[in-house]
């Protein structure tokens, strides 16, 4: 009798034991799912933000690209009416409706000349400044581009944006530090935010000029429109934004050259050479836009050549852009308001 008692008890516990390890595999799983649907919710949420990153990047890539493409539009207007010379109206009218202007303040309007050093007799000659700008840094190659423009001696212009990451802030200060211009291109470089209205974009460039006056104790004052002035996105006006940094004593510039860097699509090192060293030899003041960003790889590349190129022509020189720069802008500031 207590043996078949014994057998009932062992059988009873194992039962209980199959029903413990079926309760706790349950709630292993019933733990287990929502943390499994989270991480693979997460992960997707992740892509998505990427993809967004990128459709935004694209966006900005596209307008930029629309806004050389009209400036490369306006100069080709302006050739054809100077060698038209007023003779027709029409060609008047066909400007007019581009509007764009290339501002020149009046005091810059006569070549500046300077004495060429070494010969016996100075000869009078006219110089051409060069402007090299990044925008969208700082990125993981702000330290190559800075690396040589160091081995070439040469000084160059940061149009940056808000990023807050200890790489950025060191990368700030290099800027700084080796002697660069440190310009503002907007906090979050969102065009949906920052030309949505006067109080958003006053307080994002209120939100960089602080941050960057906190990082590298500079307050800088010269500004460049995500997009350029002449951007297609913005619903507001754009001279509601221009007045805005007028009354901060801001001065902004666009470009008058283009690498074509914005493209979407990777230019190759020997395109980028020549769109950014084209027409250099024919113009006063050539500011030449180029991008600091993780995927311009070919910029990085460019640039040594693209620097060399330059430091080649005659009576040309490299300039960071100072208070003195003459104006290169898309929009012509309202001088009637
Ligand atoms: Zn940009």
């Amino acid at each position: 009798m207590s043996g078949e008692n014994t057998e009932a008890v062992t059988l009873r516990r194992k039962r209980v034991q199959r029903l413990k390890r079926y309760i706790i595999r349950m709630l292993l799983f019933l733990i287990l799912l929502p943390t499994v649907l989270c991480v693979a919710l997460l992960i997707r949420m992740n892509r998505m933000d990427r993809v967004l990153i990128e459709l935004t990047d694209a966006l900005e890539m596209l307008t930029e690209e629309s806004a050389s493409q009209q400036e490369t539009l306006r100069e080709l207007m302006e050739s054809m009416r100077t060698t038209g010379e007023g003779s027709q109206a029409e060609s008047e009218a066909s400007l007019e409706f581009t509007g764009y202007e290339l501002t020149v303040p009046e005091a810059s309007i006569l070549p500046e000349t300077v004495g060429i050093s070494g010969s016996s007799e100075p000869e009078v000659t006219t110089v051409h400044k060069v402007y090299l700008t990044f925008d969208d840094g700082p990125s993981a190659n702000t330290e190559k581009i800075l690396d040589i423009l160091d081995d070439y001696g040469v000084k160059a212009t940061f149009f940056v944006v808000g990023k807050e990451e200890e790489f950025a802030r060191e990368a700030l200060v290099q800027i700084v530090e080796r002697g660069h211009t440190l310009g503002i291109h907007s906090y979050s470089h969102k065009y949906a935010e920052i030309y949505s209205s006067e109080e958003y974009f006053a307080a994002d460039f209120e939100k960089i000029q602080g941050y960057l006056e906190e990082v590298t104790g500079v307050t800088s004052s010269i500004y460049r429109f995500p997009g350029g002035s002449s951007n297609t996105v913005s619903k507001m006006d754009m001279h509601v934004f221009i007045d805005y940094l007028d009354s901060r004593g801001v001065r902004f510039y666009d470009w008058n050259v283009s690498s074509g860097d914005a493209s979407s699509m990777q230019l190759s090192v020997k395109q980028l050479v020549k769109n950014a060293t084209e027409g250099i030899e024919q113009r006063e003041t050539s500011v030449i836009l180029m991008h600091d960003a993780v995927g311009k790889r070919t910029t990085v590349e460019a640039l040594p050549i693209i620097i060399e190129n330059i430091l080649a022509m005659e009576d040309t020189v490299i300039l960071p852009i100072t208070e003195d720069t003459m104006l290169v802008q898309h929009i012509q500031k309202d001088y009637n308001n």
